[in-house]
């Protein structure tokens, strides 16, 4: 079934908002079955607007609309659904009252101009806001619907999940989607292609693959009537795939790279220290973003300079023959923090995030070190050098990456 998404807003055309809530919505059509053709920015102009929602509405099931919604006379969505349907706008006594307690519950009188927010037409049913004040609409003509959404992204999370998917899932019923996730890692895009090929044309399930941060993920879709038909679709296709990368594979579905270490450091009843210095507590963090990590994470050093890289026990001579930013520097931090915090693994992260070079190495160089009782090795990477949070977020990606490499060698 197939669906469409316009987002309305002169500040999305003029760049100074990201349309994430598109994204948001585009990320979790699938999953209900809808496929999505097209995505359209469109700014506070009537007439623009109308056209865009009309052409949308007369060749999917589905259009949701994000924005437009706000009690101010720049915010036209409801003119413009009202203009396709060729309805017009009255004020709902019901809706009226929602918002007159809601100013009151904040103690407030309602604005006038906020009655707005209170139209309805004959085809148009309102959906609660339960984080501002613009109800939803969800609007439905000749079997063809039109969910018009408020652009606040926490308002439009809240209704999406809580009001529209329900919605939608009733509608689409006799219509099961599941999908599954393979990440893997090592391998290139191309590879991965050529690898999967096998299952690349088939139409149901579908296959695709898509380069992340950590790794060349492949997503299976599969359709059925039934929740049992999926799942007979989707199984052969993702035992396959699971054979086929093998080693390769490091999680499934929503889990991250850190979730992954943490479960492979808990089963392996092993603990671990980090020092950072470029990536200043990244790490960390993200490793204690994991619920139970205090379970293998004893803690980390963030030795921003020399002085606390030597202090904390990495070998002045080795910065001096090499400098801060090197292999065996890396190598020796993750020893060092191996042994200051009393751990069974330490890792140690050294780079530079850029914008400008340090020691002569060019930004976007990280050097990547894992120790465990026996040895500390070290590997070298370069990201691409021209966005300081970015060579940051990759570099912390590749410890885990590379410390999960270690934990599943081991085994
Ligand atoms: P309000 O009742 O707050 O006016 P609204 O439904 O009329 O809500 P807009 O006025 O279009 O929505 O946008 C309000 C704010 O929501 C914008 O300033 C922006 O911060 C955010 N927003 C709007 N559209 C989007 C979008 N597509 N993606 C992300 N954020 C958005």
């Amino acid at each position: 079934m197939y669906a469409e998404i316009v987002a309305s807003g002169t500040e999305l055309l003029m760049g100074e908002t990201q349309d994430t809530d598109s994204s948001y919505l585009g990320a979790r059509l699938p999953a209900l079955g809808l496929e999505l053709r097209q995505i359209t920015l469109v700014g506070d102009d009537m007439e623009r607007y109308v056209e865009v929602l009309e052409r949308s509405w007369k060749r999917n099931p589905f259009t949701f609309t994000t924005g437009g919604l706000g009690p101010t006379v720049d915010d036209v969505t409801r003119e413009a659904i009202a203009q396709v349907f060729g309805e017009q706008v009255y004020v709902d006594g019901q809706q009226r009252q929602v918002l007159i307690d809601l100013f009151k519950s904040r103690s407030t009188e309602m604005p006038v101009r906020n009655i707005k927010q209170a139209w309805l037409i004959p085809s148009a049913r309102a959906i609660p806001n339960r984080m501002g004040t613009a109800p939803g609409w969800w609007a439905e003509k000749e079997g063809r619907v039109i969910v018009a959404m408020p652009g606040p992204p926490r308002e439009l999370y809240e209704m999406w999940e809580g009001q529209v998917v329900p919605q939608i899932k009733e509608r689409v019923k006799g219509s099961v989607v599941l999908t599954r996730t393979i990440k893997t890692i090592g391998l290139g895009e191309a590879l991965v292609d050529e690898m999967a090929t096998e299952v690349l044309g088939i139409q149901n399930p579908y296959v695709g693959t898509y380069a992340k941060p950590d790794g060349i993920y492949l997503r299976v879709i599969a359709r059925g009537s039934t929740e049992g038909e999926a799942q007979a679709l989707l199984a052969p296709v993702d035992e396959k795939l699971r054979r086929i990368f093998d080693k390769s594979v490091w999680g499934i579905d929503d889990e991250t790279v850190e979730e992954r270490v943490g479960t492979l450091l808990h089963q392996q009843g092993l603990t671990l220290a980090t020092m950072e210095s470029c990536t200043g507590g990244q790490l960390a963090d993200l490793i204690t973003n994991v619920a139970g990590s205090s379970r293998y994470y004893k803690g980390g050093i963030i030795s921003y300079t020399n002085e606390l890289k030597i202090a904390s026990g990495v070998p002045a001579h080795l910065i001096e023959t090499h400098g801060a930013v090197s292999e065996p520097v890396a190598a020796a931090m993750a020893q060092a923090a191996r042994m200051r915090l009393n751990a069974d693994l330490g890792v140690g992260i050294t780079g530079v995030a850029g914008p400008e070079a340090l020691e002569g190495k060019p930004p976007g160089t990280v050097f990547i070190g894992v120790a465990d009782a026996k040895a500390a090795k070290a590997s070298a990477y370069r990201f691409p050098a021209n966005n300081r949070g970015l060579v940051k977020r990759r570099a912390v990606t590749s410890a885990l990456l590379a410390l999960r490499g270690h934990l599943t060698s081991a085994v």
